[in-house]
């Protein structure tokens, strides 16, 4: 069983939806991916343009949006699913609240896992706001693309399952099979999942021949 968490947050599922396993390592076993070169320059130039951002009229100055009321880097928490996070900005429009996710990324379609990270944030924003979210956008800095999507009752369900299977890993020491895919080539945890495959392999070699033998 791992330690206690004070609260779950929008980055862990974020991890947990690109591979439970990855969850898994970071959060029950504390194996951290070391912060590379390119992470820092990438917060770096986020940190710098979000900054920019606060002294345009228009949303971010790049969108014709106007907003009524407009706030940056806001904590945002849910006692309803002990989530904690930070949005990068949340502004209304006669009424209807919306949420800014900022990505450094040169990506031009959406990226699932970013899609319900936005969603965990205005799920905490409409708790902590007393308000209601109509739509995320996410924004890709590199390729300078928007994304908007409502927040539909079947993304809120699915925020909910993902949590109880986060619950789950951290607390019912529930421990997600290795899938391998595509993602595993450039995944920085290959190795531990190698020698996990391997063992398990030598472990049931070993059942096997124990049952040849009776
Ligand atoms: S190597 Fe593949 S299965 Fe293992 S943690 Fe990475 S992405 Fe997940």
């Amino acid at each position: 069983m791992s330690e206690d968490y004070t609260y779950l947050t929008p980055t862990m599922i974020r991890d947990y939806l690109f591979c439970p396993r990855i969850f898994y390592y970071k959060y029950v076993m504390k194996i951290q991916e070391p912060i590379t070169e390119m992470m820092k320059d990438g917060k770096i130039k986020y940190e710098k343009f979000r900054e920019k951002g606060k002294y345009q009229i228009t949303l971010l100055g790049q969108k014709k949006v106007k907003p009524d009321r407009i706030l940056y880097s806001q904590e945002v928490y849910s006692q309803k699913y002990n989530l904690y996070g930070i949005i990068d900005i949340i502004y209304w429009i006669r009424g209807k609240g919306y949420i800014v996710d900022i990505k450094d990324s040169d990506t031009r379609q959406i990226i699932r896992d970013h899609l319900y990270q936005a969603v965990a944030y205005s799920i905490m924003a409409e708790e902590t706001f007393k308000t209601s979210i109509h739509e995320v956008q996410l924004y890709y800095i590199r390729s300078g693309k928007w994304i908007t999507r409502r927040v539909t009752s079947n993304l809120r369900k699915f925020i909910n399952r993902v949590l109880g299977n986060i619950n789950r890993i951290l607390y019912d020491n529930y421990i997600p099979t290795i899938k391998s895919s595509k993602k595993c080539s450039s995944c920085w945890y290959r190795k531990i999942c190698s020698s996990s495959i391997s063992k398990e392999n030598r472990e049931k070699r070993k059942v096997r021949r124990k049952i040849l033998k009776l």
